[in-house]
């Protein structure tokens, strides 16, 4: 099927050439193909897909009914237009609604979209209150996407500062700290954005109490509490929602990365009081909810269904870490754990890992096939397909144990 010019070495090239630079020098893979938890090389050789595509192969790489949905829906009608009424984006809204709890949604094709959405739906409620607001809080090391107003949400200087100027109204929380929110929060902020455990920083939980804290101060400022679960939603922690982890109703929810298993979509949901902030005419999206996007959606879930993949995320993350807890003591290789269900974070004891976690991840990689995401200089992030079995799970564990060890 793949024309024979396309080489790895062939395709580097043009790649440095052709496109923008902004990933740097990736993974040496040029990957054609998968099938389950592994992505398939030009070669014919297998990786193990730790990464899962960023928490998006959420089924895997060639689940079968998604497939065919797909190639269903091809056939049938991939796009029309928000001027009409599409059976599929309807039916995703009520099943969004009912697994999330919330009321309303709104469907974007991104993680940045849906939060650049949340943050206008904060802004827009306080403005159809009769009472403008247009602070937004957010934490230290968070990540809420790309977009200008998503970037400088996202607490991290890197990031935005190159940017400037920025949107205004936006300031940062230390993260988890309850003083410095409790002292932030006042009848000017519109929203408080917040990963309950945040990602692309490293896999950093916060306490239910700073959550709860969190909703307290939100309902007695009348601010609206915004739970960024691009990552740890659609079942990666164990329960569909982190928040259903946390027990935290917040106003506005946003779902991407797994929600199509693949395909670009992204969610934006709320409360029927927080999405009085939209009316006619305030927001839109041309590819948003089209007819392709959605039914790869319903067919995620159908699927989490039918192989009850959130309770199953439980305890494959159970077994994960029962594997890997050896490796966690004073003098051992590991500091930590952290996490629910796939979405784990492991972090190294500098000292006894040469290297780094680049170096563990090299490694991983070369001498055992094994895909993992490094952060820094001390964290690996896991965030495998939902339906990684339990053999692929003891051999991952194995070969990291081992890659600790060297
Ligand atoms: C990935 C991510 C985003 C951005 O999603 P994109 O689809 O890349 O725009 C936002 N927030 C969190 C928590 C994420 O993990």
């Amino acid at each position: 099927m793949m024309n024979s010019r396309f080489t790895l070495s062939a395709i580097q090239a043009a790649d440095a050439r052709r496109h923008m630079n902004t990933f740097g020098s990736r993974l040496p893979i040029l990957a054609v193909a998968g099938e389950g938890s592994w992505l398939i090389d030009e070669n014919g050789r297998r990786y193990l897909d730790l990464i899962g595509g960023i928490a998006v192969n959420v089924l895997g790489h060639d689940n079968a009914a998604l497939t065919a949905a797909l190639a269903d829906q091809a056939e049938r009608l991939i796009h029309c237009s928000n001027l009409v009424y599409n059976p599929w984006q309807t039916e995703l809204a009520v099943r969004l609604c009912e697994a999330t709890g919330m009321d309303r949604v709104f469907f974007g094709n991104s993680g940045a979209e849906a939060n650049e959405g949340a943050i206008k739906l904060a802004r827009g409620y306080h403005v159809e209150q009769g009472r403008p607001r247009a602070r937004v809080l957010s934490a230290t090391d968070s990540f809420h996407g790309r977009t200008l107003a998503t970037v400088t949400a996202t607490g991290q200087p890197k990031y935005n500062q190159k940017f400037a100027p920025l949107p205004p109204g936006f300031s940062y929380l230390p993260f988890g700290d309850a003083e410095a929110l409790t002292a932030a929060m006042d009848d000017e902020v519109a929203c408080l954005i917040l990963e309950l455990i945040q990602g692309e920083s490293g896999i950093h939980p916060l306490s239910r109490e700073y959550v709860s804290l969190a909703r307290r101060l939100c309902d007695e400022s009348g601010a609206l509490l915004v739970i960024d679960e691009i990552q740890s939603g659609m079942g990666r922690t164990g329960r569909f929602t982190a928040c259903q982890l946390y027990d935290v109703r917040p106003d506005i929810l946003t779902l991407a990365k797994g929600l199509g298993g693949g395909v670009p979509i992204g969610a934006l949901l709320a409360t029927e009081e927080a999405a009085r902030g939209f009316v006619p005419g305030d927001h839109g999206s041309t590819f948003g909810g089209n007819p392709l996007a959605c039914r790869a959606a319903l067919t995620v879930l159908d699927e989490y269904e039918r192989l009850g993949l959130t309770a199953r995320a439980a305890e494959a993350g159970r077994r994960f870490c029962e594997a890997l807890s050896p490796a966690v003591s004073d003098a051992g290789p590991l500091v930590e754990i952290r996490g629910a269900g796939l979405m784990l974070g492991l972090e190294l004891a500098t000292a006894t890992t040469a290297g780094g976690a680049v170096a563990v991840r090299n490694r991983l990689l070369a001498a055992d096939g094994i895909l993992v995401n490094s952060i820094g200089q001390t964290t690996l992030r896991l965030l495998p397909p939902l339906v990684i079995t339990d053999e692929e799970i003891d051999f991952a564990s194995r070969a990291i144990m081992g890659a600790l060890q060297e």
